[in-house]
């Protein structure tokens, strides 16, 4: 393009191609029809609207993607990511924190917000789940979207790492399949409504009786109920001394899922400093501790006939739905990523991960070895590292990594240019 400006900066648009401007006004108007279905409270035309809104935000989201991933060369780039007003907590990063985070509180706190957009959704939960859509369904199913576009977009910037490439795809599998859909038939058949991907005491309800009396009745639901306890006592440990906590955190899980997909944009704002390191594991362990307790306290209330720990325990368990349950895990855990990076609440405040990270930092095979001779401590591992670990240091001391928070999500190893980082173990 020719240069006419008389300014000293340049005024070639080098941020966007002609066919990604398309892929932004179509994605744009997209995401525009949920938004004003949300605002007016009321759905015209679910059908169209939920078809045209899904449609043209899918179209511009994959043309972007492909016209910025495959046309360049594949792997971590570092062009201007501290200088996007975005991915640097810019203006654009602080608003899309304010939408993310205000979306969850209505989602927790006032549903009657999103009257719109349930009604929106009213079709699709009809045809899936038969029965109408509520505020969850609504947030299952755009989380779910957000997973896949995402993931697509994460698979095409790795393409080159088969490891990168895998564990994506898992993620996608079981956010879709055992996060959405089998839930949604499960409910149609007349059946709990059973997410599979998430247990005790990540999924805090699942280990209380109440779970346990709501699946009376239902051999699928009391199978359940004692596969959540098989995975957390016996399961968690076997695969995480071969595999490290990856095998869960960065293959299954899809709080880490959408971590690793929708927020891999803003995985370089983690805290790597000694002081946020040792907040964490005060945090992380305290969450696993609260959980444990709350649990405990509500079993010991039903044994004693309810009469002593009644008022007690449900205090203790409606305390930490709120505090741990909806705002750290939801609202702060999502609506910050553009602020604090990806990861706050698996590395802060997820008891699966305390207690994952627990086997892995004493008994796992896991480490990420490293061959610090070929370390030109460029830090790109320490940047992009989601958990604030920093792996340079170790890289410099030629010391393995073996770190409780680490989910094994290779992308250390994936953006270091000189090969010195391996995940090894469970080979
Ligand atoms: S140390 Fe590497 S593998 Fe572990 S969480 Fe950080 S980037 Fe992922
Ligand atoms: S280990 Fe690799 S990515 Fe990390 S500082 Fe050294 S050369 Fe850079």
């Amino acid at each position: 393009m020719r240069n006419e400006s008389l300014s000293i900066s340049t005024p070639v648009p080098i941020l966007t191609t002609g066919k990604q401007k398309i892929a932004v006004a179509s994605a744009g108007i997209g995401i525009l029809l949920l938004l004003v279905t949300w605002a007016a409270g009321k759905a015209v035309a679910p059908v169209p609207v939920f078809l045209s809104a899904l449609g043209l935000t899918t179209a511009g989201v994959v043309i972007f993607i492909r016209e910025e991933y495959l046309k360049h060369p594949e792997g971590i780039k570092n062009n201007g990511v501290w200088f996007r007003s975005l991915t640097a907590r810019g203006i654009w990063g602080w608003l899309v924190g304010v939408v993310f985070t205000g979306f969850y509180v209505c989602l927790y706190w006032f549903p009657g917000y999103l009257t719109g957009l349930i009604q929106l959704f009213d079709p699709l939960s009809r045809m899936l789940r038969g029965t109408a859509a509520d505020q969850w369904f609504v947030y299952g199913s755009l989380y779910t979207a957000a997973m896949l576009l995402m993931g697509v977009k994460f698979i095409y910037k790795y393409r080159h790492n088969p490891y990168q490439r895998l564990r994506t795809f898992s993620v996608m599998f079981f956010q879709l399949g055992f996060a959405f859909l089998i839930p949604g038939l499960l409910m149609r058949l007349q059946q709990p409504e059973i997410y599979f991907t998430y247990f005790w005491p990540l999924s805090y309800y699942q280990g209380t009786p109440m779970a346990h009396q709501g699946y009376a009745g239902s051999g699928l639901g009391t199978f359940f109920f004692f596969f959540g306890l098989a995975m957390f006592f016996i399961g968690t440990p076997i695969l995480t001394y071969f595999f490290g906590k990856r095998w869960y955190c960065s293959w299954v899980c899809g709080c880490g899922g959408l971590a690793e997909t929708a927020g891999d944009p803003f995985r370089h704002l983690s805290d790597k400093s000694l002081k946020a390191w040792k907040i964490e594991r005060w945090m992380i362990h305290s969450v696993l501790v609260f959980v444990v307790l709350m649990t405990v306290l509500l079993w010991v209330n039903v044994a004693t006939g309810r009469g002593v720990l009644q008022d007690y325990s449900q205090f203790f368990y409606k305390t930490y739905a709120f505090l741990i349950g909806s705002a750290f895990s939801g609202v702060v855990g999502v609506g910050f990523y553009p602020l604090l990076g990806s990861r706050v609440w698996c590395r802060f405040g997820c008891p699966m991960a305390a207690w994952l990270g627990i086997w892995q930092k004493t008994k796992s095979k896991f480490r990420i070895t490293v061959n610090g001779g070929q370390c030109i401590s460029c830090g790109n591992c320490s940047t992009y590292c989601e958990m604030g670990i920093d792996v340079r240091a170790y890289a410099q001391k030629g010391q393995d990594v073996v770190r409780a928070s680490c989910v094994g999500c290779g992308i250390c190893a994936a953006v270091c240019p000189r090969g010195v980082l391996r995940l090894e173990g469970g080979e």
